[in-house]
């Protein structure tokens, strides 16, 4: 049961809405709602009608999303995206741009969306602000053999990423010396700007935010709080994925002044020679003689875990198709396993020897059969081999 309320009835917008029309509610309702126009205890309720607005805003906005949420509704929604991606490619920019100015741009997402860990603005660079709450998530493709997706298995992966400098601690500031209260904002890492009616509230272009600057930097990372280095990591990938299946590393990914980011591991399985997967079925083929298709055999047939025997029975038509019951692959939710289908072609003989080809002659002759005489080309390409 969700308790969610309907995506255009919180932005106060009909079905039809255009976009347009959900852009401009959108803007007028995060205006009034920004915390940083509250009173302070209204800050923690407003925070809340910003991040509903703003999750209405985003699934609207969107096309595909909305063409989702219209026909399933929020579960049809919460089915296929993560929280945080519901908010992935949504363009809240220009909605902003005008904002930024007066400091009611990005660094309420910064606070409000620090948890989730993204950036909101997708394109604007955070480069030179100093580091953000929450550090990047990383993304990492690993190949792995069909067997390895089948059974499970454990990687050590490569992966260069920024850490907290051990020489500072990531505070930036040359051991032995203080982080300054910063001068321009007194600490508080706001500055106010009076504008016509309102008051505004601005993060601190001085200290970006963070109340104190740094005094001496650190040499080792350059007051960045923050060095690149090249880490091993072990990374247990579950039986069962397959090619774009993601891995969530909790904590992995890179530095950020309050918490790391994640690391994604997305898998590719590579080709295998001998088997074929479809969803958690693999499917193989052999081929088999004509005697034995014919008078029934024990084959041996490969298998994810090596080699087992199969009954062929009497008279397997070319074609047919064999079921080897949990040979297959492991659903990574359910662990159901899947099968392994196996499909018997009939090698039809080409050079008969004398005999061999009397031998077949007979059995025609038997089934009652005309069988045309050998040609003279025949006879004579024989006596030539
Ligand atoms: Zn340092
Ligand atoms: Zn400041």
């Amino acid at each position: 049961m969700s308790t969610k309320r309907d995506y255009y009835e919180i932005l106060g917008v009909k079905k039809n809405a255009t976009l347009e029309e959900i852009k401009r509610a959108y803007r007028e309702m995060a205006l009034r709602y920004h915390p940083d126009r509250v009173p302070t205890e209204q800050k923690k309720e407003a925070e809340e009608k910003f991040k509903e607005i703003s999750e209405a805003y985003a699934v609207l906005s969107d096309p595909q999303k909305r063409a989702l949420y219209d026909q399933y509704g929020h579960a049809g929604i919460d089915q296929r995206y993560a929280y945080e991606d519901i908010f992935k490619g949504a363009d809240f920019s220009d909605i902003f741009e005008g904002l930024s100015e007066f400091g009611l741009g990005g660094s309420i997402f910064d606070e409000i969306f620090s948890d989730l860990g993204f950036d909101i603005f997708g394109r604007r660079s955070r480069r030179g602000s100093g580091r953000s709450r929450r550090g990047r998530d990383l993304e990492i493709t690993v190949d792995i053999t069909l067997e390895e997706a089948a059974f499970g298995t454990e990687k050590i992966i490569t992966l260069p990423r920024y850490e907290e400098c051990s020489v500072c601690g990531g505070s930036g500031a040359k051991p032995g010396t203080k982080r300054l209260t910063c001068p321009q904002c007194k600490g508080t890492g706001r500055t106010v700007i009076s504008s016509g009616f309102f008051q505004l509230t601005q993060t601190c272009s001085r200290c970006r935010g963070e109340g104190t600057i740094i005094q001496t930097p650190c040499s080792e990372c350059g007051g960045e709080g923050r060095t690149r280095v090249i880490r091993k990591i072990k990374v247990k990938i579950p039986p069962g994925v397959d090619t774009g299946s993601h891995l969530r590393i909790r904590g992995e990914g890179e530095a950020g002044t309050v918490t790391r980011g994640d690391l994604y591991i997305i898998i590719e399985v590579k080709p295998h020679p001998v088997f074929q997967r479809q969803n958690n079925d693999i499917l193989t083929e052999i081929t088999i003689s004509l005697s034995r298709a014919i008078l029934g055999a024990e084959v041996e047939v490969p298998t994810l875990d090596g080699k087992v025997k199969m009954k062929i029975p009497a008279g397997t038509q070319s074609g047919r198709i064999f079921r080897l019951k949990g040979k297959g692959i492991p659903d990574v939710h359910t662990k159901a396993v899947g099968d392994e289908l196996v499909k018997v072609n009939v090698e039809i003989p080409r050079n008969l020897t004398a005999e061999q080809r009397r031998l077949i002659e007979e059995f025609a002759r038997i089934s009652g059969e005309d069988i045309p005489k050998e040609s003279l080309t025949d006879k004579i390409k024989k006596a030539f081999r």
